[in-house]
């Protein structure tokens, strides 16, 4: 298809030249099996690989793309920005904007932009040591929130996928001051705040966690986690770097209502572009430099093109296209439930908002172990299956599955018609 390398050649060649082959670790299908196919374009719900293959894109790039690939809006606005010159290192009217976008959808009062959601969490956390004068930190087992030092431990998303509970690297001071807890376990959280409360500066949640697969929270979780924090003159920070913007247009705290301390978006607001955030309460964001003393900065931080492809996501996102994304997964986590009973498989299909994930088990899943303890060969088989049909699902069973807009009925059918083969391949 006009295109003379095979993925392949390409994974070959790739390997020689970049660890592993990839530049993040799950690209590679080191849990599945195989080797990945190499993208050479997309184009509303469909990717197109170097080999010529098409497949429905469930991955939608681990969620931003909430419109499709390559949608004439978000394309036109890089395409305009572009022309106008790709870096300043200045201040440039889409930061104020996209700010001005988030807050208005949000609970946080001011934000300050950054690259990609690794940067949010770690600055949200050293936001909130400076702020609080106190060091440790808790989060819970399963959640990921990209590859901070001090959050690498018990992560999910690809440390669930290699089985790598902390990594070399992370040294024990780096960690020492996070304390995990099994998510969902609200005493547990009581009673480290009984015995440190005073020493604790937060909480970071994900604010519905879909890194160790979709682990919704029990009912009044967060808001337990809210009060508990405020109690004890901490904070929370709810990571809305994957439900921001892609759950429903407000995020996760559309659904919940659960208004954080400090909360990190990141995914959807770039529209596809490195773009992130990490915002809050004025008077704690008051304490980031200039003005505060918490420092914090980034060359390419609010860049014109990632501002101006958020931007176009963000305006385009109507109401129809969260109805649209709403359906088209729950179409599809419907008839995965139904394909797989009908066959016999375990499993649960676990849902929070419009993300699921498909865990190979007959337990319901509320965290870390549970997940865990999935039969991820079937999840293999599975991914197989559906791979060989067109369908590029998360080459992991610890991921949810990403819709667009743009799946229209042709695409999820799609989808719909690999299944009774793929569930046989799970048998
Ligand atoms: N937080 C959550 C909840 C995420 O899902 C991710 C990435 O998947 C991150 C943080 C890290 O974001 P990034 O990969 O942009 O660094």
């Amino acid at each position: 298809m006009g295109n003379d390398k095979t993925s392949a050649e390409l994974f070959q060649r790739a390997s020689a030249v970049v660890p592993g082959g990839v530049n993040s670790p799950v690209r590679a299908f080191g849990a599945v099996g195989g080797t990945p196919p190499f993208m050479a374009s997309g184009s509303g719900p469909y990717l197109t690989d170097v080999d010529g293959n098409t497949y429905v894109d469930l991955v939608c790039s681990w969620g931003p793309l909430i419109l499709g690939h390559a949608h004439p809006a978000v394309v036109e606005a890089l395409a305009e920005a572009a022309a106008k010159g790709t870096s300043f290192g200045a201040p440039t009217p889409g930061e104020v904007e996209l700010a001005e976008e988030i807050i208005a959808r949000t609970a946080v009062e001011q934000v300050r932009l950054v690259n990609s959601g690794t940067e949010a969490t770690m600055s949200a956390i050293r936001l909130a040591r400076g702020a609080t004068g106190r060091g440790r930190i808790v989060k819970f087992a399963g959640n990921y929130h990209g590859h901070v030092d001090s959050l690498l431990a018990a992560a999910g998303s690809g440390v669930a996928t290699f089985a790598v509970p902390d990594t070399p690297g992370v040294t024990r001071a780096g960690a020492a001051d996070t304390i995990v807890l099994p998510y969902n376990d609200i005493e547990a959280v009581e009673r480290v705040f009984a015995e440190s409360g005073p020493d604790i500066a937060c909480v970071i949640v994900e604010a519905c966690p879909a890194n160790m697969g979709v682990v919704p929270p029990r009912d009044g979780f967060n808001a337990r986690l809210k009060e508990l924090t405020a109690a004890h003159g901490a904070l929370l920070i709810l990571d809305e770097v994957l439900t921001g913007f892609r759950v429903s247009r407000s995020g996760w705290y559309g659904l919940e209502g659960v208004a954080a301390d400090l909360v990190t978006f990141g995914k959807v607001m770039g529209g596809g572009l490195p773009a992130a955030a990490f915002g809050g309460r004025a008077d704690l964001m008051a304490h980031l430099t200039p003005g505060g003393a918490v420092y914090q900065a980034g060359t390419l931080s609010g860049n014109p093109l990632a501002t101006a492809a958020g931007l176009a996501t963000l305006r385009n996102a109507t109401d129809d296209v969260y109805a649209r994304i709403d359906a088209v997964s729950a179409q599809v986590a419907d008839a995965v439930e139904r394909e797989l009973s009908a066959v016999g498989v375990p499993h649960r299909v676990q849902r929070g908002g419009n993300l699921f994930t498909v865990f190979f088990t007959d337990a319901e899943v509320t965290d870390f172990d549970g997940a865990r303890a999935q039969n991820t060969a079937r999840f293999a088989a599975f991914f197989h299956a559906m791979l060989e049909q067109g369908v590029y699902l998360p080459p992991a069973a610890f991921e949810a599955w990403f819709f667009s807009a743009a799946h229209d009925d042709a695409a999820i059918d799609r989808v719909i018609s690999a299944l009774p083969r793929a569930a046989r391949a799970a048998a």
